[in-house]
């Protein structure tokens, strides 16, 4: 058994995906600005709407999992947005409620395992690959840190510092790229010297996680002095 500062109980992982939600609703200016670039401008509206929706789900879910809570966001992702945007995104939250079934509480391993399957379900549904300029660029190397962080046995709030580091060059990596999916690759060349706003959005999602989990190790240390 992992220690209790390794692992997300169920109310822990309601509390992060409220989290996630009002950082989306925060957002919206800032993601549509990246969108109206390289996109059609409107990333930053989809995603503070599913967040909204994602919000009152959750609120009126009283007794959940931690399954329970990333399928509900996951279906309300899905069912709010459509579009391509929904089941891309709402795939991660997906894999996430499927990697943690009938667990009390999550960690390393639930967590790399969900962004993963996440990771490949989005690049099987969407047929983007590491280069095309999308959320997968900063997905996949994300993917990767937290999956050898797991077979390294490190602390999940190290695991996710690094994950978020390697995000990030992800999301600076598809500055240069030339977009080959979704709208923007009508933009052509346009697209090139812009970060990509779904690799931005997925960033700003796995900064909520590293956050929410040190913001646990603060709390602990109050009680302590
Ligand atoms: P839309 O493209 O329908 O306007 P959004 O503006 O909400 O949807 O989302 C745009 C983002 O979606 C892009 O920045 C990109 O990261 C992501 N995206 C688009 N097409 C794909 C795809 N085929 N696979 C993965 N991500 C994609
Ligand atoms: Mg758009």
């Amino acid at each position: 058994m992992l220690d209790s500062k390794e692992m997300l109980d169920s109310k822990e992982i309601k509390e992060l995906l409220i989290n996630i939600s009002n950082m989306y609703i925060e957002k919206e200016d800032e993601l549509n600005d990246y969108d109206s670039v390289v996109g059609d401008g409107d990333h930053g509206v989809t995603m503070a709407r599913g967040a909204k929706a994602t919000k009152v789900k959750l609120e009126s879910m009283l007794e959940g999992t931690c399954s329970s809570y990333f399928k509900a966001y996951s279906m309300t992702l899905v069912s709010t947005l459509g579009g391509a945007i929904g089941p891309l995104f709402g795939s991660i939250f997906l894999e996430l409620a499927k990697a943690c079934k009938d667990k009390e509480s999550i960690g390393l391993e639930e967590i790399s395992l969900g962004i993963s399957n996440g990771a490949i379900k989005i690049s099987s549904l969407g047929g983007a690959k590491v280069g095309d300029k999308t959320m997968i660029d900063s997905i996949y190397p994300a993917a990767t840190s937290l999956m050898e962080s797991f077979d390294s046995r490190i602390t999940l709030k190290e695991a996710l510092k690094f994950a978020l580091e390697a995000c990030e060059t992800g999301v600076k990596s598809t500055i240069p790229l030339l977009a080959k999916k979704g709208r923007s690759k009508y933009l052509e060349e346009k697209s090139i010297g812009h970060q990509d706003a779904g690799a931005t959005s997925f960033y700003y999602l796995l900064k909520e996680v590293k956050e929410y989990v040190e913001g646990r190790d603060i709390d602990e240390n109050k009680k302590i002095h």
